[in-house]
């Protein structure tokens, strides 16, 4: 353990304070609720603590997103910690939605790698960023330096007492997947909840995560719930990963049509092997993860639509080639 690392931290409770808590909140102060909101071929979390809320991800659309926001009731307030995995419209271009005027939500902390892109949509993305950051309004973080310190791990105390680890992406990657940042989700008992989330990183990412990077020492990547990396990529999940991180279940972020094949057989036989149910948004709509907060109060996993272990319209059967080659695979016919 690097303790210096897990015990840095900064209470959100001032800045945190402009938000209204939310009802359920109000209920029960340590509750946490992770949603994984259905948004087609992209990630999009949306998560509730004692009245702090935290976005990673913002899926393919800013409409889309945006509607998912107002339903959500997330208007005229203040979203305490924004996170983007790495710098794909999958994942980002949906975030643009917190900064349209009439929203009026208030962004305290905006973390994102600063890898250069020659997106449009991005610069757009990041320019209100920017533009917040000069007004004063919000804080940048890179998530290559989260804490601003040097230190590879940010930890952050939400109101509710559930904490986040944001953790420093491969440094020595050039792919905008294996520049994906793993959040560790730690609830206010952490003996009853724990979530790993690394966006689209891929095996050598991975590989990184659990040798020199020594996220399986601290912050300790064993975790009640994984979020599938890469969108059931066949390159987004190993049995070493699995085998650090020992989830109960796994969460997916799907397009129920998408061109990529997504989820392949590779990866649901990874995750068979293992004993890990999988959950997948284009079958189970959004996914939500509840967990009281509360000593022995463990958690629970409910979709908008049942099912575990499910298949998709799009999933593609594995190459005998291996993992590679599935990619150059034509999409199915339709
Ligand atoms: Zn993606």
């Amino acid at each position: 353990m690097r303790p210096s690392s897990a015990l840095l931290g900064f209470a959100l409770a001032a800045c945190a304070a402009r938000g209204a808590p939310s009802g359920a909140a109000r209920d029960d102060p340590h509750a946490l609720t992770i949603r994984v909101l259905d948004v087609g071929q992209g990630d999009a979390i949306y998560l509730t603590n004692g009245g702090s809320r935290v976005i990673i991800d913002g899926g393919p659309d800013e409409a889309r997103f945006g509607h998912l926001l107002d339903s959500l009731g997330v208007h005229h307030d203040t979203v305490d910690i924004v996170i983007l995995t790495h710098a794909h419209a999958d994942h980002y271009r949906g975030l643009r939605a917190l900064f349209e005027t009439a929203r009026h939500v208030t962004v305290r902390y905006f973390f994102e790698n600063a890898d250069p892109s020659a997106a449009g949509s991005l610069r757009a993305l990041r320019d209100s960023v920017a533009a917040r950051a000069a007004e004063g309004s919000l804080v940048y973080r890179d998530t290559d330096d989260p804490c601003g310190d040097g230190r590879p791990i940010c930890t952050l105390t939400l109101r509710g007492g559930a904490v986040l680890h944001v953790m420093r992406p491969d440094p020595a990657r050039s792919t905008a997947n294996d520049r994906s940042a793993p959040v560790k989700i730690v609830g206010a008992d952490s003996a009853s909840f724990t979530m790993w989330a690394a966006g689209d990183a891929e095996t050598a990412a991975i590989a990184w995560f659990l040798g020199a990077a020594g996220y399986a020492a601290d912050p300790g990547m064993r975790a009640n719930v994984l979020k599938g990396d890469h969108h059931g990529s066949c390159n987004g999940v190993t049995p070493a990963y699995l085998a650090a991180v020992r989830p109960d279940a796994a969460v997916l972020s799907i397009g129920a049509v998408n061109d990529y094949g997504h989820m392949h057989d590779q990866a649901k036989a990874a995750y068979r092997a293992a004993g890990v149910p999988w959950y997948r948004t284009d079958r189970n709509g959004t996914i939500t993860i509840t967990s009281p907060g509360t000593p022995g109060g463990g958690y629970r996993i409910a979709a908008s639509r049942p099912g575990t272990d499910l298949a998709g319209a799009s999933d593609r059967a594995a190459s005998p080639r291996g993992c590679g080659d599935d990619r150059r695979l034509p999409s199915p016919p339709g």
